[in-house]
């Protein structure tokens, strides 16, 4: 018979994990619990389900930037003005996910620590280079999401650590971001292939930096730092879009499965980049583009930023 604990601090929450070997956490349940009945594996023996530890809901502003408690819900930050307006792909990426039941349960730590190579959240969140917190009765730790993430199903936290924080680090002026995918369908769908993409322009108007990391393209998502190198300098139009977002393909190995071929997963690598690059310039030009960016792409050309 499975254990059932509901702490109501993230401490308390660590304790736990701590004195029960083999527990796993809960948050939405809805990674967890569905892939229960799904019988892709076994219900945990003891579960700590942490949605009454009110701790891990926090949001915090200050002068690095915006730490969201692990229990953040997509439907909260695809809801955020905060979040749309500074860190956009994240919001892209959160109204994406599942049903409106889904970004209302499903939370931000569950999304990372679930590791799915297909999440949607982890690719903005490498180019925004944000780090987690993780807890446990050794203390607390910091880790880049970068190195958080270990391959499909992996993460770098021992099995006693509870994410209780993400940190959006703030960003320069004139920078904007956005998160594209290609899915089969509009609802209850897993990215085919996904990119994010980060521009901030220059006084000249050309790309002062720019940073693009992809999902669902490789065991974890990863950055396509050939494509970021190339379009530093460049002016920020449809030409220096594509001819970076053909170099980024060189950065995984797709594989095929039920929703795609590598082949096709390939191909269709270097359309989303240049699409979330095209959103990512606009939005740093200063263009309204609303969330999410996959249902209001702007039409590209060569020698405009969209
Ligand atoms: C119908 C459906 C559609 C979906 N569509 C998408 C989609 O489009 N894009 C997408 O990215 N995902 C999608 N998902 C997956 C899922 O909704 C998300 O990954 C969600 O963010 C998971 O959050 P959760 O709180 O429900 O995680 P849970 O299921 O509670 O937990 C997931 C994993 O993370 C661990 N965990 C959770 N919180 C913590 C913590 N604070 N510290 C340590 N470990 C923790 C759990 O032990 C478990 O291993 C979908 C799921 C469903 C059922």
């Amino acid at each position: 018979m499975s254990r059932y604990f509901a702490p109501t601090t993230a401490a308390e929450a660590a304790a736990l994990l701590a004195e029960h070997g083999g527990a796993r956490v809960v948050a939405g349940g809805t990674d967890l619990v569905v892939a229960a009945r799904g019988g892709k594996h076994r219900m945990p023996e003891v579960l700590i389900a942490i949605h009454g530890a009110t701790d891990l809901a926090s949001l915090v502003e200050n002068e690095d930037g915006v730490r969201l408690g692990a229990l953040t819900s997509h439907a909260w930050i695809e809801r955020s003005p905060l979040i749309g307006s500074h860190w956009s792909a994240l919001a892209d990426a959160s109204a994406l996910v599942g049903s409106p039941a889904t970004r209302a349960n499903g939370t931000l730590g569950g999304n990372l620590m679930n590791a799915s190579p297909a999440m949607d959240t982890g690719a903005p969140l490498l180019v925004f280079e944000a780090d987690v917190e993780l807890l446990s009765l050794r203390g607390t730790r910091t880790v880049p999401v970068a190195d958080l993430l270990a391959g499909a199903g992996r993460t770098t936290a021992e099995p006693d650590e509870l994410l209780t924080s993400v940190r959006l680090p703030d960003l320069p002026p004139a920078t904007g971001s956005a998160y594209v995918r290609l899915e089969h369908r509009r609802a209850m769908e897993i990215a085919v292939v996904g990119a994010a993409a980060l521009v901030t322009l220059g006084d000249d108007g050309r790309v002062a930096d720019c940073r693009v990391a992809l999902s669902a393209a490789a065991p974890t998502c990863v950055r396509a730092r050939e494509a970021e190198d190339l379009l530093r300098g460049l002016r920020p139009d449809g030409a220096s879009f594509r001819d970076a977002a053909a170099l980024a393909t060189g950065a995984v190995q797709p594989i095929t499965d039920v929703r795609a071929s590598a082949r096709y997963r390939r191909a269709m690598i270097s359309v989303v980049v240049s699409r979330a690059l095209a959103v990512a310039a606009a939005r740093a030009a200063g263009t309204d583009i609303a969330v999410p960016a996959n249902r209001n792409l702007p039409t590209v050309t060569a020698g405009s930023t969209g």
